[in-house]
């Protein structure tokens, strides 16, 4: 068992966020909501949601947030959800951070802890191209990861100002990078 099971996942894109929150979501039983994931399922099946958000999706352009926060409320009402989750890819901007602390309120729930897998540029840019997606060639990287610096960055200040923020050095293995968030997880900081 671990302490926190509501966790807030973010960083730039290629930082591994995705990859350590499948671990965790599968070694801890708490579900991983990845709202890229989401997004990209809802594309490939043509939703109205899909429809709306593939250009975004393609361009490296963040969804609009009310696409998002409409997505978010649902998704955290599930059944699955009631014991604990793992937040990867939204909050991005602030405008969504503060919409998640009023659901949360709203819901009488609260995230335990924020984590922030830290990865510089150069790095990043070399993993993304190795991983090929559709939206990872090398314009759209650059691209996401303006938006990232711009739009989702602005967020370690949001969230450091309370103590459940954790900085992680993600340019390390990655059972390291575990370790260190399933530590946090299970003891506070
Ligand atoms: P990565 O972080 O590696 O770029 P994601 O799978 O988290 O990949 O996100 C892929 C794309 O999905 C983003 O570039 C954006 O277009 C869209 N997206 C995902 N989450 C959000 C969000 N919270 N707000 C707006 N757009 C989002």
């Amino acid at each position: 068992m671990t302490k926190y099971s509501r966790l807030i996942f973010f960083g730039p894109p290629g930082a591994g966020k995705g990859t350590q929150a499948k671990t965790l979501s599968q070694e801890c039983g708490i579900p991983h909501i990845a709202t890229g994931d989401i997004l990209r399922n809802a594309i490939a099946q043509q939703t109205a949601v899909g429809q709306k958000a593939q250009s975004y999706v393609n361009n490296g352009d963040l969804v609009p947030d009310e696409i998002l926060a409409a997505l978010v409320r649902d998704r955290l009402q599930q059944p699955d959800a009631q014991s604990g989750w793992i937040l990867d890819g939204f909050p991005r901007t602030l405008n969504q951070a503060e919409f998640l602390d009023q659901l949360l309120s709203e819901l009488n729930s609260a995230y335990d802890l924020v984590i922030y897998l830290d990865v510089p540029d150069e790095i990043l840019i070399q993993r993304l191209l190795g991983r090929g997606r559709k939206d990872d060639t090398k314009d759209t990287i650059r691209h996401r990861l303006d938006v990232f610096h711009g739009q989702t960055e602005p967020l370690i200040q949001f969230y450091q100002q309370e103590n459940r923020f954790l900085q992680v050095d993600g340019n390390q293995p990655l059972p390291q990078v575990t370790e260190r968030i399933k530590t946090a997880m299970q003891e506070g900081q």
